[in-house]
């Protein structure tokens, strides 16, 4: 059948928002762990630069760079085909793309709230309903939102507005899946901690690679590993 993987042919992991930070350090991390790369970017000429950089990370690895605006509608089903088109298929989707606009909540704008819930929150969904069916029906798959202690209610939803609102929606996005999975595939979230990236800044007290090792973690799960919870160093935290 096509798309069925043979017996010790590497899993396959796609990461939204894979040009830089995090998402650019778990890349690195699951090719160097022996998974073939989709790295994707809303740019398709960032997606490449940073394909070179996975490729000299993990020489191993295969890696496919692709064109993925995770707030655009239709953009996953076309970056989908783009990946079926060389006979990969996804096992393991990083949702990372993230933005960071500043405000408190009655300040910010429509527009504002429009974009942090299409990079967050839709983003996510529209990667999950193209990918997981695929998942389901090869019996195996991990997702991993990569959310934040701003999204959570037992933290006190701190940050701005639109960007702790949407996080939120992005965290209750990874319940409900959950709930819905079945055979081996599965779903969680993680707050990275304060990481130095352009988001996170100069001053930030984690590396992009202390920040990506939750996430990977996650993205790399046994069988018998968690489903529906929400995780920072390897450890479950309130949502
Ligand atoms: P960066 O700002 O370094 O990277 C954000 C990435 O998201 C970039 O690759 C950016 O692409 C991409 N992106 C933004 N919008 C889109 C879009 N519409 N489609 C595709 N990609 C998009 O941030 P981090 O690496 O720090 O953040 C990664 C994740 O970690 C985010 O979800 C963030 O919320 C979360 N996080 C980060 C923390 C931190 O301290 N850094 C703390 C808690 C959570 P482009 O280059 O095109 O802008």
């Amino acid at each position: 059948m096509s798309g069925e993987r043979r017996r010790g042919e590497p899993r396959t992991a796609l990461v939204t928002g894979a040009n830089r930070g995090i998402g650019l350090a778990v890349a690195c991390e699951l090719g160097r762990r022996g998974l073939d790369v989709v790295v994707t970017a809303r740019r398709g000429s960032d997606a490449e630069q940073a394909a070179q950089d996975v490729r000299a990370a993990a020489p191993a690895a295969r890696v496919l760079a692709a064109e993925l605006d995770v707030a655009r509608a239709g953009a996953a089903e076309a970056c989908h085909e783009t990946i079926r088109a060389t006979g990969m298929h996804v096992d393991v989707l990083v949702n990372n793309a993230g933005i960071y606009p500043r405000g408190d909540v009655l300040e910010q704008s429509d527009a504002v709230y429009h974009e942090a819930f299409a990079v967050h929150f839709f983003g996510p969904l529209w990667t999950c309903r193209t990918f997981i069916p695929g998942m389901l029906q090869r019996g195996y798959g991990r997702v991993v939102n990569v959310s934040s202690d701003c999204g959570s209610f037992g933290a006190g939803l701190e940050g701005p507005g639109a960007y702790s609102i949407s996080k939120a929606a992005l965290d209750a996005l990874t319940v409900k899946l959950a709930k819905t999975l079945r055979g081996d595939v599965k779903v969680n979230a993680v707050n990275p901690g304060w990481v130095r990236t352009r988001m996170g800044g100069p001053t930030a007290t984690r590396t992009p690679e202390k920040g990506a090792e939750t996430i990977v973690w996650l993205a790399t799960l046994p069988g018998d590993g968690p489903n529906g919870g929400f995780f920072q160093d390897l450890e479950p935290i309130p949502w």
